[in-house]
């Protein structure tokens, strides 16, 4: 059961709003909370007899779905939204490439660096780290790129609302992707790196 896709939820305007697991899908279904529903179907759960019916309750979830209710001042709390930091979408967000040495790595095999390190007074913030393999990072130690003659390959950014959704998904489907797209602004650096991801 577990390994069912996740589903992505979003409001009856269409607005991406999280991920959420089959339990979480079911549940809304049968509250009768999903207006309407977008991309492929993913798996069905079948439930109880009825006594006096004699049919078997079934819910059939979709990639994507809309729940009652409408975000209110979505728009702003875009703008202004910064995600929580962590290693898993900061990796994904750098396309799990060193940013000094523009080698791919796996997860394991890469750090958080800040770009001006901790000890300079450099903020644990989006826009102050990147991902670098274990050994840039060593060698970078605690100097700005600057002072350890090494250079940034892209300038790291904040990801907006749609791009953070973008991160936290795991094995994101093809139609899923399709929809979050459109919401990822046109001149993120986001569009490249899913193509490379792709491609890897
Ligand atoms: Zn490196």
């Amino acid at each position: 059961m577990a390994n069912y896709h996740q589903s992505l939820r979003i409001d009856t305007t269409g607005l991406p709003l999280e991920w959420i697991d089959y339990r979480d899908a079911t549940k809304l279904y049968a509250v009768e909370q999903v207006v309407y529903t977008l991309g492929n179907e993913l798996y069905t759960i079948y439930g109880g007899v009825n006594a006096v019916s004699g049919v078997r309750s079934q819910i059939t979830v979709n990639s994507i779905i809309a729940t009652k209710g409408k975000t209110k001042h979505f728009q702003d709390k875009m703008r202004d939204y910064t995600p929580p930091l962590n290693n898993q979408t900061l990796f994904k967000r750098d396309a799990y490439l060193c940013m000094y040495c523009g080698t791919r790595h796996g997860r394991r095999e890469l750090t958080r660096d800040h770009i001006t390190p901790v000890s300079q007074g450099g903020d644990d913030h989006w826009n102050n780290v990147v991902s670098a393999c274990k050994r840039c990072n060593h060698h970078k130690g605690g100097r700005t790129p600057e002072q350890a003659g090494v250079e940034l390959l892209a300038i790291p950014f904040v990801p907006n609302y749609a791009e953070y959704i973008y991160l936290q998904g795991r094995n994101i489907l093809a139609d899923q992707m399709k929809f979050l797209l459109g919401y990822i602004p046109k001149n993120s650096p986001l569009h490249r790196r899913i193509k490379l991801e792709r491609i890897a």
